[in-house]
């Protein structure tokens, strides 16, 4: 059995912003003429990093991306497909890249009845909030959504307007988050801690992660689970952190 590290992908890996000459294109974007253009880059430097770590060690991502938006991440070098957490634990890939069955009738009884609430949250947000956050509901397992996710411009939630707005609804013991530019609203059971637990369980033998990487505070759900913490200087993250 390997041992393994589980890591966050969005701005700690990778990044549009990370750009750069010797950066390595590690999402990708299809374009009609059926080829695909890179769509956000590693860092050299951490490219070195994973691809050694990867050699030596399982790496897990551990992500809030849907199905879909997972498989456009393609990293030369570096085996990313399986086992993985995606759309913030609401599924999870086994080591062939397809949605492991066990997980998926868990979260299917446990999303359930959030079906009608969380298409209810995005009507009223989308009224509500005058063009100025754009709410989507992100797929989970067997067509049900696996939580609400909301972008607006960049410091808009933490305007007196958004705030207000936020306390105006019961989101009846949903978990609001505001991780950058973006609102989150987690149904009760779906988070990236317990689907890593999952992984750890099953096919890791219950041996927790030796690293666990991440760029938000909320990532410190699931990377508290491993031996090493560690995030990119300057992520949120580092800037919660103490001087
Ligand atoms: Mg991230």
């Amino acid at each position: 059995m390997k041992d393994w590290i589980a890591t966050d992908l969005d701005s700690t890996l990778f990044a549009r912003a990370w750009h750069a000459d010797n950066a390595i294109a590690a999402t990708w974007s299809p374009e009609e003429d059926g080829t695909r253009s890179p769509s956000s880059w590693m860092k050299a430097d951490t490219h070195r990093l994973l691809s050694a770590l990867g050699s030596a060690f399982a790496v897990v991502p551990v992500t809030a991306r849907d199905v879909d938006s997972f498989g456009r991440v393609d990293v030369p070098g570096v085996h990313l497909q399986g086992p993985a957490v995606v759309a913030n634990g609401a599924i999870i890939l086994g080591w062939d890249g397809l949605p492991d069955h066990a997980w998926e009738e868990h979260m299917t009884a446990q999303l359930a009845p959030w079906e009608s609430r969380l298409n209810d949250f995005y009507t009223w947000l989308s009224g509500k909030s005058d063009g100025l956050a754009r709410p989507r509901l992100i797929p989970g397992p067997c067509g049900l959504p696996a939580y609400l996710v909301a972008k607006a411009a960049a410091g808009w939630w933490r305007t007196p307007e958004a705030r207000a707005l936020l306390a105006e609804m019961d989101w009846l013991g949903c978990r609001v988050e505001v991780l950058g530019l973006e609102l989150q609203v987690l149904p009760p059971g779906v988070g990236k801690r317990d689907a890593t637990l999952e992984v750890q369980r099953r096919w890791f033998g219950g041996q927790p992660p030796l690293l666990c990487l991440g760029d938000m505070p909320l990532d410190l759900e699931f990377m508290r689970l491993g031996g090493l913490l560690a995030t990119p200087a300057g992520s949120t993250l580092d800037l919660t952190w103490p001087v």
